[in-house]
C-alpha cells in the first residue's frame, strides 16, 4: 500500500504547477453563495481537460465520479468553491479585483480536488469501486451541501462513506501538516439563528405605570437566556449562546412598543441543540408574561454539528502516515485545546448522512509571513501545498475502497 501511495504523491508533486495555476484563476475570481457561474464553467472545462464528464448538481454543483470499473463501495469526496464577501487586501499579483475574495482557501480546496481528480482518473483501473467528487457552492452560506443532497449527490451511486479537507492559515505551526482527528464525535459546533421579538406597550417615559416596557424585558431576558449556559447544561458539555442583537427604543423619554433580541446558538450535541431551542422558547415566553409583555420567538436551525466517524478517522491517519510519513501531522488537541472548532461546515449536513472525516491542512504561519487567519482580507496562503491536499485526497479515496 505505501508504494501505491507513494506513486499518488510522486503523481501530485508533477500536477504541482498545474494546481498552481489553477488556483490562481480560481482566486482571481470568487464569487458567492450559490452563484459560482464562472468558477463553476472553469471547474467543468478543467475536468473535461482531462477526460472527465461532470455532471451539474443543483445550483453551481458539480459531481463527477471516477472507478467503479472494480465492484466496490462509494466513497465522496468533498471541495468547496466558494469565496466570501471581502475586499481583498493581501496585494498579491493575483489578488482578486471584484470585491469578493478566497479569503477562507475554497480556492486552494477546489484546485486540490481537480489534482485528485487527475491522479485518481490515471489510476482508474486500481480503483475497488467508484469516487464520487463533490464540487461544492455556497459553504461559507451554509446553503450548498445541503442543495446538493436534496440535488441527490448521495445517490446514483449511493454513497457509503465521504471526506472533506480544509486548510488553515495564521496558526502557530509550519505549513504543510496535516491535522486529524484522534476520537470519532462532534469536530465543530451546530449553528443556529434566532430572534426575539418583544412586545409590550408604549406611553410617555414619565408614566411607566401604564406601559408594559419592551426594554425591562429585554434586559431580563439577556441574563436569563445565559442561564441556559451556565445552569442548565453539564460542566462538560459545551455551548454558546451569543446575542448580539438588543434594540428598541429611539429617544430618551419615551417607553417604545416593540424591542428585539438577536442571537446566535452553537452546539456539539443533536439533543443539546434541541433543548436549547426549546429552553430559548420557554424562558422568553415565561419572562414576557411575568412583565406582562409577549415575546415571539423566530428560530432558525442552519447547520447541524460535524459528525466524525472513528474508524474513517483512524483510516485517514493511516493514509496519511503512509503517504507523507510519521511526522507529517498532528492531532486537533495540539492546535486547539479540547479539540473542538468553534466555527460551522456545511459539510455538517453530508455527515449526518453518512460516516465521514475530516483532514485540515496547515498552510502558513507568521514566520514564513503567513500572519492573518481564515477570513482575514489579509489572508494568505502558501501554494507549496497544493500538492499535499490533492495526494490526501486522491490517496484516502483509494486507500479506503481498498480497505472496505
Ligand atoms: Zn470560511
Ligand atoms: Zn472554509
Amino acid at each position: 500500500m505505501a508504494e501505491k501511495t507513494g506513486d499518488i504523491l510522486s503523481m501530485a508533486n508533477q500536477l504541482q504547477d498545474k494546481m498552481v495555476v489553477y488556483r490562481h484563476h480560481l482566486h482571481g475570481i470568487p464569487e458567492l453563495d450559490l452563484s459560482l457561474p464562472r468558477t463553476t464553467a472553469y471547474v467543468k472545462e478543467s475536468l473535461e481537460s482531462i477526460g472527465l464528464k461532470p455532471t451539474p448538481m443543483g445550483e453551481s454543483g458539480l459531481m463527477v465520479t471516477i472507478g467503479g470499473q472494480r465492484p466496490g463501495k462509494v466513497i465522496l469526496i468533498r471541495g468547496d468553491m466558494d469565496g466570501l464577501p471581502i475586499k481583498e487586501e493581501t496585494g498579491l499579483p493575483f489578488a482578486s479585483t471584484n470585491g469578493n475574495m478566497h479569503a477562507c482557501g475554497h480556492d486552494l480546496h477546489t484546485s486540490m480536488l481537480l489534482g485528485a481528480a487527475e491522479i485518481l482518473k490515471a489510476n482508474e483501473e486500481q480503483l475497488r469501486g467508484t469516487v464520487k467528487l463533490m464540487f461544492q457552492p455556497g459553504e461559507e452560506t451554509l446553503h450548498g451541501a445541503k442543495m446538493m443532497i436534496e440535488n441527490g449527490i448521495l445517490e446514483n451511486p449511493k454513497v457509503d462513506a465521504a471526506m472533506m479537507l480544509h486548510v488553515i492559515t495564521g496558526i502557530p505551526f509550519p505549513s504543510g501538516l496535516f491535522v486529524t482527528f484522534e476520537a470519532g464525535g462532534a469536530s465543530s459546533a451546530s449553528s443556529d439563528w434566532f430572534e426575539i421579538i418583544i412586545r409590550g406597550r408604549g406611553a410617555h417615559g414619565a408614566m411607566p405605570n401604564v406601559a408594559v416596557d419592551p426594554l425591562n424585558v429585554a434586559a431580563h431576558l439577556h441574563l436569563a437566556l445565559q442561564g441556559i449556559i451556565s445552569r442548565e447544561i453539564s460542566p462538560t458539555e459545551s455551548a454558546v449562546i451569543t446575542v448580539g442583537v438588543m434594540e428598541g427604543g429611539s429617544t430618551n423619554n419615551v417607553i417604545p412598543d416593540t424591542a428585539r433580541l438577536k442571537g446566535s446558538v452553537r452546539t456539539f450535541d443533536a439533543a443539546l441543540r434541541d433543548k436549547i431551542e426549546t429552553r430559548i422558547h420557554e424562558i422568553s415566553k415565561g419572562i414576557a408574561e411575568t412583565f406582562l409583555a409577549k415575546a415571539e420567538v423566530i428560530y432558525n436551525r442552519s447547520c447541524p454539528e460535524v459528525k466524525g466517524d472513528g474508524e474513517l478517522n483512524r483510516q485517514m491517519r493511516t493514509t496519511i502516515a503512509n503517504t507523507f510519513g510519521d511526522d507529517s501531522f498532528i492531532d486537533i488537541s495540539q492546535l486547539i485545546p479540547g479539540g473542538k472548532l468553534m466555527g460551522s461546515e456545511d459539510f455538517a449536513f453530508v455527515t449526518q448522512e453518512v460516516p465521514s472525516t475530516s483532514l485540515y491542512i496547515t498552510a502558513g504561519n507568521a514566520k514564513e509571513g503567513y500572519s492573518y487567519p481564515l477570513h482575514h482580507p489579509k489572508a494568505m496562503f502558501s501554494d507549496d501545498v497544493l500538492n499535499k491536499g490533492a495526494a490526501a485526497y486522491a490517496a484516502f479515496a483509494k486507500d479506503w475502497l481498498e480497505n472496505n
